[in-house]
């Protein structure tokens, strides 16, 4: 007797979740590249009031760094290594204390190429809306997570190696210095989980402090907190 030729379908969040476990997939960085396209062809043909569009840029630098917190907070978790879609990226930051120098050993590529799948759902969200600044929070967000990514590897790589412009601006306190980053990386690597600028490390302590870093309440926290740029966008857009 033959092989069974009915295969069951997985569904659509089992595939998502292969995809977080891979952490990569082509559809996602071409899916992104042509969200740059368009969005940049919207902003280009009507642009939004320059100050407003210079708001929402600096408004998704400094949240991408409390967004790198919160979900650090959920990747650190051991309780989300029971959680389907949330283990393969549970288990690589949890990988990541016993191992942090993996993180500038890998290829570049590979280290970046984990924050396609969200920039992609971001471009997908402002396909539906004609206003620019909509698209000018999408192509922010790019350049905030990719920085956030290069922050979070300048903040391991031995200083020597740290490009010179990158050193002032550490020195600066507008990237996470090695030095602040190691506080996180102490056992039992309860606190300051920020990996962007550091900015927003404060006030996520006192939160972690009070609430633990183990309830799950912090995924509904997280989908809040990196949807709010976009929420900014759409009231300056559609309900002021
Ligand atoms: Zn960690
Ligand atoms: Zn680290």
């Amino acid at each position: 007797m033959g092989k069974a030729s009915t295969v069951a379908e997985p569904s659509l969040l089992a595939r998502l979740g292969s995809v977080m476990r891979l952490g990569y997939s082509k559809t996602s960085t071409v899916l992104m590249l042509v969200g740059i396209c368009w969005s940049t062809y919207v902003v280009v043909t009507s642009p939004p009031p320059w100050a407003q569009a210079l708001f929402l840029f600096v408004l998704c630098v400094v949240l991408t760094d409390l967004i790198s917190g919160v979900l650090h907070v959920i990747l650190d978790n051991p309780r989300s290594l029971d959680v389907g879609f949330l283990r393969g990226l549970a288990e690589g930051f949890q990988r990541h204390h016993k191992n942090p120098a993996k993180i500038y050993e890998m290829p570049l590529y590979e280290h970046l190429y984990v924050m396609h799948l969200p920039l992609m759902i971001v471009f997908i969200l402002v396909a539906f809306f004609a206003d620019a600044r909509m698209h000018v929070v999408a192509l922010s967000m790019v350049f905030a997570l990719h920085l956030m990514q290069m922050a979070h590897l300048w903040a391991h790589v031995p200083p020597e190696k740290v490009p010179a412009p990158v050193r002032l601006l550490q020195r600066g306190r507008l990237l996470l210095s090695k030095a602040q980053h190691d506080v996180h990386h102490t056992p039992p690597y309860d606190r300051d989980f920020c990996i962007m600028t550091g900015m927003c490390n404060r006030p996520l302590n006192a939160v972690v402090r009070v609430v633990g870093g183990t309830t799950h309440w912090w995924n509904a926290a997280f989908l809040a907190v990196a949807a709010s740029p976009l929420a900014v966008a759409f009231w300056l857009a559609y309900l002021r």
